[in-house]
């Protein structure tokens, strides 16, 4: 067989217009079949981006947790995976760095405070800090904080957080200070 040949589709899977024999619907049928469990199998099958990243946070935990020993970095990578689908205490439990300990634990009070809860300051000092998947609800909700005393609580944003532009400087603010791996994590939710 020469190099070009090698890449020549079969004849039974060409797609062709006209379709002379039973055998060869039979085969396409079979093989839009495959096509599409190959489909449902796939990550990629999920409805939205935030399903499509929590599925592979699901894959790549299932293969972290598998691993004997983990390094410190694998650690923080498996953490983040379960900060991705709303196990912040897991996470918290799982990264080895203080600093980000102390972030998980923030996020996961966040979810589980009184939605009602919030500081004395005006509400113009609210911002939209993350959306994140809260295991409370059991979907995405916004992540709100002050811009004073850096209070947080997971609650509907109030209408003047949701209009554009202010959507835009709370994706802003989220992306600041994030690594590269983060932001791609982030677009891909
Ligand atoms: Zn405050």
């Amino acid at each position: 067989m020469s190099d070009n040949e090698k890449w020549h589709i079969p004849a039974a899977f060409r797609v062709t217009p006209k379709l002379s024999t039973e055998k060869e619907r039979e085969i396409l049928a079979a093989s839009d079949a495959q096509q599409k469990e190959w489909a449902e199998k796939s990550s990629f099958a999920a409805h939205t981006p935030s399903e499509r990243s929590r599925a592979n946070a699901r894959i790549m935990i299932d293969a972290l947790e598998s691993v004997p020993e983990l390094s410190n970095e694998q650690m923080d990578i498996l953490a983040e995976n379960y900060a991705v689908l709303g196990k912040y205490d897991m996470a918290a439990q799982t990264t080895a760095s203080a600093e980000k300990n102390a972030i998980y634990n923030k996020y996961w009070l966040a979810v589980w405070q009184d939605e009602s809860e919030w500081c004395k300051h005006n509400e113009k000092h609210k911002f939209i800090k993350d959306n994140i998947f809260s295991v409370k609800t059991g979907k995405e909700e916004t992540l709100l904080a002050c811009n004073i005393c850096d209070m947080w609580n997971v609650a509907p944003p109030p209408k003047n957080l949701t209009d554009a532009r202010q959507v835009r400087a709370a994706h802003r603010a989220a992306m600041k200070g994030k690594s590269f791996n983060e932001i791609k994590r982030h677009y891909r939710k």
